[in-house]
């Protein structure tokens, strides 16, 4: 079986979809967002995650269509959601490599020019794969955009290439805390996530922990006045009719 063909065809069919999972605000205790997290309704294999068809998709040259569909079912569900009096916003993930070309951020201006949600509604978390090329030219598409009111996060902020270096090349509004210092419990592990909570809150961005698992993980981001927590203890990835229900019944 070729799991290029495959991806495609997939694509093609339907059986890609987005998952939701939910964003707290640490302030009130209210579900505030979703993050969209592609996942593959296999015919036969059954629900995948992303690690098993990212890459492929970014190795063969499908990402953009996947990005754009991402895009597209946020801003849908989103739209849904709002009609129905449940004010919520999304984020979708973004690579270097779909940020590299045009296509994503010229469909997201062709999304605010024609629906009437806030821009506001979506953010653009950048994962951090790899360096980008043209670092200046990702930068000015996304202040065009920004300048509109699109929210941009930079994702898993404290591994890889998610670092200090990162926060400089992109108008970020938000900055997303890995989940491996969320979740790190030694005496350094703090020393880093205060610094980086610093850092962020210097600069006038949002805070989202992520990954976080238990009490004393929410605690803790909590009295760093982490904006935003998301991880298992607050609500896994989820179906977006599932997601719906959770915003109507916390409303
Ligand atoms: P990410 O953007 O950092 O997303 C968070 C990942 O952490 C998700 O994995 C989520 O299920 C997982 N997670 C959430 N809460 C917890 C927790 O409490 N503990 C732990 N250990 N993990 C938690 P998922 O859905 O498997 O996605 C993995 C990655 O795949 C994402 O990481 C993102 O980089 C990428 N990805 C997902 N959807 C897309 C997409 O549409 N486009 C692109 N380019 N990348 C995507
Ligand atoms: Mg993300
Ligand atoms: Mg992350």
């Amino acid at each position: 079986m070729n799991l290029v063909d495959d991806l495609a065809r997939a694509l093609a069919h339907g059986e890609i979809v987005p998952f939701f999972q939910p964003q707290l605000e640490l302030n009130s205790g209210r579900v505030v967002a979703g993050e969209a997290l592609a996942r593959w309704q296999h015919p036969e294999r059954g629900l995948l995650e992303p690690e098993s068809f990212i890459q492929a998709a970014e190795d063969h040259g499908l990402i953009d269509e996947l990005g754009i569909f991402m895009v597209d079912e946020a801003w849908k569900y989103a739209a849904g959601w709002i009609g129905r009096g449940l004010p919520v916003q999304v984020s979708v993930n973004a690579s270097a490599t779909q940020l590299e070309s045009t296509g994503l951020t010229d469909h997201i201006a062709h999304l605010f020019d024609r629906y009437d949600l806030p821009a506001q509604t979506l953010t653009i978390e950048i994962t951090e794969t790899k360096a980008f090329v043209d670092a200046v030219g990702v930068s000015s598409r996304l202040r065009v955009l920004r300048e509109r009111g699109l929210g941009i996060s930079v994702d898993d902020f404290g591994a890889g290439y998610s670092t200090q270096e990162r926060l400089d090349e992109v108008p970020a509004t938000e900055l997303k805390i890995d989940v491996t210092l969320v979740q790190d419990e030694t005496d350094d592990g703090y020393r880093e996530l205060i610094r980086i909570v610093e850092l962020a809150h210097e600069r006038g961005l949002r805070v989202v922990a992520e990954g976080v698992e238990d009490e004393s993980q929410r605690r803790r981001v909590e009295i760093l006045r982490c904006q935003r927590a998301q991880g298992y203890l607050l609500g896994r990835p989820m179906p977006a009719a599932e997601f719906g229900d959770l915003l109507a019944a916390r409303r």
